[in-house]
């Protein structure tokens, strides 16, 4: 599977629910322009307790805001 942002990467975590990828640069947003985030965060997701995209966004919020009251999203 390739990168949703970067069709010639491989992607490195993957959307269960929509089949879709984002490569390593997009994990650690080194890019400017594009980060690893769910597509569909306001709707349901049933993948959500295991999905490796939320998981690297939660993480990136507690590195940014250096605290870990960040909310999973539901
Ligand atoms: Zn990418």
């Amino acid at each position: 599977m390739q990168c949703r942002n970067h069709p010639d990467r491989e992607a490195a975590a993957v959307c269960e629910r929509f089949n879709t990828g984002f490569c390593r640069e997009c994990c650690e947003c080194l890019s400017d322009d594009h980060c690893a985030e769910c597509i569909d965060p306001q709707n349901y997701c049933k993948f959500r307790t295991q999905c490796i995209i939320q998981e690297i966004e939660r993480e990136r919020r507690v590195s940014e805001n250096g605290v870990a009251n960040a909310e999973p999203l539901r």
